[in-house]
């Protein structure tokens, strides 16, 4: 048969969010989509996360280990366990402590983050670290995966508790979103128990502060954005959140691998939340699942109308301020327009407000839905993902697989995915200028070209011909654990 083995990694994952356990963005959908793929293509792959307050333990079976946790942050030693589950062929590790996961939210409650965050995931890192040792893991890579696992890779080398542990493992650090970098107070820093010289210029010290997520960039082995556009941009002072000059030094070591999507959950040949399911050959399903999606925003049920969509983290970073800019300008070409979305009480405010004043127009849906994330993605026409910075990126690509044109602002992973109208093999529409202005030219540019059916169905079909699976995600990442660990 003439297989070639070779032998596996072992990856020690970690991350603060995994689908479907918990989840606030594209965090969480690419660690469950890339950690399981990594394992169908034969790694050994552990993960480990938190154990929140509202992660069902009974739904999804999660056993108790038998470990107890005893981790030290400075002088105050913390109690915690460790719960197990399998899914999806991946076995999760939940590092749970009723001091800092016994409550609501992942990072915060009611719009506001946690005061202890820092704390809150300085034990939840101590944590991984004390399983590698205590169950002597030793995994050739330990992924960690933004600002909430930023310490690891000196908590590794230096110890955990104050003991040099003199770690080998090497470590990868991806950068999901860079605008996050998990800032602390200098006082904290004797929580971490690592030697001052983890305190300075060169590592963790940031401005007078404490920044996990610097520790991340300057401590691991290697380093990875999560396109690799997004890999450049956040070597400018424009995108590196003031980072730009650290990650220039680690220019060597920095690298951008796309995202992919699971085709598992985002297919519509299967999607079981959607009205009808439809293919490349056969689009009538589309046709009913906007009509669908129109009955359910309270719209007419009209074919020809472009139907609009967006779903988002209603935040400044989505570019929603270049929404309100337009909106009358939006709402004058007859478009209908769906929004799903929970974020800055600011927006939430503009978008019912819109929904009330053009119910005809513009529905509002401000929550967080899975099932209603894929209605508008199969239902949609047009998704708007205007972001004034996107290290990714996941909505395009959903939107492209369900024969949904997006139209991006070309910055980040929208640059890498998305082929402009304009060019040869073009699979959406793109500006340039992050102006309210050339937004709406662009919008209106899609909007021209979208009665005509012997233009649109090509770029439908195109969109959705694109390989953006997570399989070629996982060998780029594969690969890159292979130049690390050599
Ligand atoms: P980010 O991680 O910055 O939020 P991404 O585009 O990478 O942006 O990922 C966002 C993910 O979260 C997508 O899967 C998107 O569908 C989902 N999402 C965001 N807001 C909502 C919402 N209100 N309801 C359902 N899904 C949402």
């Amino acid at each position: 048969m003439g297989f070639l083995y070779r032998a596996d990694m072992k990856i020690v994952f970690a991350s603060s969010e995994i689908v479907p356990f918990a989840s606030t963005g594209g965090l969480g959908d690419v660690a469950a989509a890339l950690s399981e793929e990594l394992a169908r293509q034969g790694e050994d792959v552990i993960r480990m996360m938190p154990l929140y307050a509202d992660i069902d333990r009974e739904a999804f079976g999660l056993k108790k280990c038998d470990v107890e946790l005893h981790i030290p942050l400075g002088h105050a030693w913390y109690f915690g366990t460790v719960w197990k589950n399998e899914f999806n062929g991946v076995t999760t590790y939940f590092v749970h402590s009723e001091e800092f996961f016994g409550r609501h939210g992942i990072y915060g409650h009611g719009g506001h983050d946690y005061a202890d965050n820092f704390e809150r995931f300085l034990f939840f890192q101590k944590a991984v670290v004390k399983l590698i040792d205590e169950w002597t893991l030793q995994p050739d890579v330990v992924h960690c995966n933004d600002w909430q696992t930023g310490l690891i890779p000196m908590l590794l080398y230096h110890g955990f508790d104050g003991h040099f542990r003199n770690g080998k493992e090497r470590t990868l650090f991806t950068i999901h979103n860079l605008a996050h970098q998990g800032w602390a107070p200098s006082e904290k820093f004797y929580m971490t128990q690592l030697p001052p010289r983890c305190y300075t210029m060169q590592t963790l010290e940031f401005y007078g502060e404490i920044n996990p997520l610097k520790g991340g960039l300057v401590g691991a082995s290697a380093v990875n954005a999560v396109s690799p556009n997004y890999a450049q941009e956040i070597q400018t002072a424009r995108f590196g959140c003031r980072l730009d000059g650290v990650l220039r030094e680690r220019s060597k070591v920095l690298h951008g691998i796309l995202n992919g999507i699971d085709y598992s959950r985002w297919n519509p040949e299967t999607d079981p939340d959607i009205s009808a399911n439809y293919s490349t050959d056969d689009l009538s399903g589309k046709v009913e699942c906007k009509r669908a999606l129109q009955e359910a925003a309270g719209f007419q049920p009209a074919s020809k109308v472009p139907l609009l969509g967006i779903i988002t983290r209603l935040v400044p970073q989505k570019g929603i301020d270049l929404l309100v800019e337009t909106i009358e300008q939006i709402i004058e070409t007859g478009a209908q327009l769906v929004i799903l979305g929970a974020g800055d009480a600011r927006y939430e405010r503009a978008c019912s407000e819109w929904a009330e004043r053009w119910p005809g127009q513009v529905c509002s849906w401000i929550e967080f839905s899975s099932k209603k994330a894929h209605r508008i993605e199969a239902g949609v026409d047009l998704f708007l993902m205007p972001s004034e910075f996107e290290p990714c990126g996941l909505n395009q690509l959903y939107s492209m697989r369900y024969g949904t044109i997006p139209l991006v602002h070309a910055v980040g992973g929208l640059e890498d995915s998305v082929v402009d109208y304009a060019k040869r093999g073009s699979t959406g529409f793109k500006f340039h200028d992050y102006t309210a202005s050339a937004f709406f030219q662009c919008l209106d540019r899609a909007l021209k070209v979208y009665p005509n059916g012997a233009r649109w169905k090509p770029l439908m079909k195109r969109a959705m011909q694109q390989d953006l699976s997570v399989v070629h995600m996982a060998k780029d990442y594969i690969a890159l654990y292979e130049t690390i660990t050599q």
